[in-house]
């Protein structure tokens, strides 16, 4: 075994602890949640080592970095059961390109995005990006924005399937991923089938588990550090 794929062994292999005695200390089982790795900025090589290791889920943040690993793949493991996440803020002139080879776009934050996304004619999941921290620069709908979008979503030929959030860069992940969870149930009673919360990177997972995330975001944890 080489000693990158060892490591990354080893790094599952931690997560999936972490992610389990999380879900034991909010009385959760880990069959609801979904470890996506985050492979932005790191070689297909390590992408293939992980789908040998068994990860079905890889989260990208930008469009031509993301396609290109998508093609790779597809041509090095054709059968791979691979689902490929966008978990960047999206650039209106890119979404179009995104809607190409996304499996399950996690920042759906404004109308404009829809139509683009929804042109391939792919069955595409979509995920509404809410701003927890007030702060719109860093992507998500304002949270009374949330069922209008959700609406448009839907009308628009995309497949909702549940929010997303990002913990402020300064505060409590907890209260934020808290409001999260509290804004899915009120989306979820218009959309039953929009259940999906994507919430938790490597630093905060835990928060994000307690307050009842079903998709985790890992980076870091998995691959090791990107500076
Ligand atoms: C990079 C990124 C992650 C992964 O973050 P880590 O701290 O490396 O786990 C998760 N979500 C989003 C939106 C990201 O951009």
């Amino acid at each position: 075994m080489s000693l990158r794929r060892q490591e990354l062994a080893e790094n599952l292999r931690d997560a999936h602890r972490r992610i389990e005695a999380a879900c034991s200390a909010a009385h959760r089982s880990p069959d609801q949640i979904t470890l996506i790795a985050v492979t932005k900025t790191w070689p297909v090589s390590d992408l293939l080592r992980l789908i040998d290791l068994g990860v079905r889920d890889f989260g990208e943040s930008r469009e031509q970095e993301g396609h290109a690993k998508f093609s790779d793949v597809q041509s090095a493991v054709p059968d791979a059961p691979v689902l490929w996440h966008f978990i960047g803020q999206i650039q209106s002139n890119k979404a179009a390109r995104i809607g190409e080879w996304a499996d399950v776009v996690h920042s759906v934050d404004r109308e404009g995005l829809i139509t683009p996304l929804a042109r391939a004619g792919r069955d595409i999941q979509a995920l509404i990006q809410i701003s927890l921290d007030g702060d719109s620069g860093r992507g998500g709908v304002d949270p009374a924005d949330l069922a209008a979008l959700a609406r448009q979503v839907t009308d628009g030929g995309l497949m909702l399937r549940g929010v997303m959030g990002v913990a402020p860069l300064h505060g409590d992940p907890r209260s934020a991923f808290e409001r999260l969870h509290a804004l899915s149930e009120a989306l979820v009673i218009e959309n039953p089938n929009a259940t999906w919360i994507s919430a938790g990177m490597s630093g905060d997972l835990e928060h994000a588990i307690a307050a009842g995330a079903t998709h985790v975001r890992l980076g870091t944890s998995i691959l090791g550090s990107r500076y």
